[in-house]
């Protein structure tokens, strides 16, 4: 193994893995896996979207022998994309923040649509469907996964999600307050009486 320091190793790793976040290698994304790979705590085998290309590329990086891919963790297979189903969508919104790429577009009570050329086949949107009306179909022949683009998108949506969680964090701060004063004011009004 390279004698980098964990950090950048695990920079190193990152840039070799697929970017489309989908978790499957049992990490809560890319760059968690690829720090696990460099502490040593995770084998090579484990990416999916990946597959034996990127598993050749980490032994390499590692100077370590490739690995079958982990079947535990899936199968490699042609990129897919998920498709919403509009007849059946009832736009409840709930597929819009697990999407790490930001690639479903629509607002609450309205149907949803994924942008196909974003959609990284992650198949982080499925579970939260009510209405399990969004499926995966094969991607177009000429789309191509690009890690750096994905990576890119991946930022900008933790950003927006933290904004998000901050603004609602600060709205229920407000109700609460607001619930306090009033709750405060009926007891004051009534031991005035
Ligand atoms: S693309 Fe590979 S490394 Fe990234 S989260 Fe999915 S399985 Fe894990
Ligand atoms: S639309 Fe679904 S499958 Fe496509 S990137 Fe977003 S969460 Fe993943
Ligand atoms: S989770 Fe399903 S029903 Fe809800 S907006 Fe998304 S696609 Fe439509």
């Amino acid at each position: 193994m390279s004698g980098a320091p964990a950090s950048a190793l695990a920079a190193d790793i990152d840039a070799r893995l697929p970017q489309t976040q989908c978790t499957r290698c049992g990490y809560a994304g890319c760059a968690p896996y690829a720090a696990a790979i460099a502490a040593g705590e995770a084998e090579i085998d484990r990416c999916p979207p990946g597959g034996a290309a990127t598993i050749a590329a980490l032994a390499q990086l590692l100077g370590r022998a490739p690995l079958p891919l982990n079947p535990a963790c899936g199968t490699e297979g042609p990129p897919r994309i998920a498709v919403i189903d509009e007849a059946r969508c009832i736009g409840c919104a709930k597929c819009l923040a697990p999407c790490p790429v930001d690639a479903i577009v629509g607002a609450p009570k309205h149907l949803h649509a994924v942008l196909e050329a974003r959609c990284t086949g992650c198949e982080l949107c499925l579970p939260p469907c009510p209405v399990d009306c969004i499926e995966m179909r094969p991607a177009p022949p000429a789309q191509r996964n690009d890690p750096e683009l994905n990576r890119a998108r991946h930022a900008a949506h933790r950003i927006r999600a933290a904004r998000y969680a901050e603004e609602r964090a600060r709205e229920i701060a407000a109700k609460k307050a607001l619930a306090g004063r009033a709750g405060g004011g009926v007891m004051s009004g009534g031991a005035s009486r």
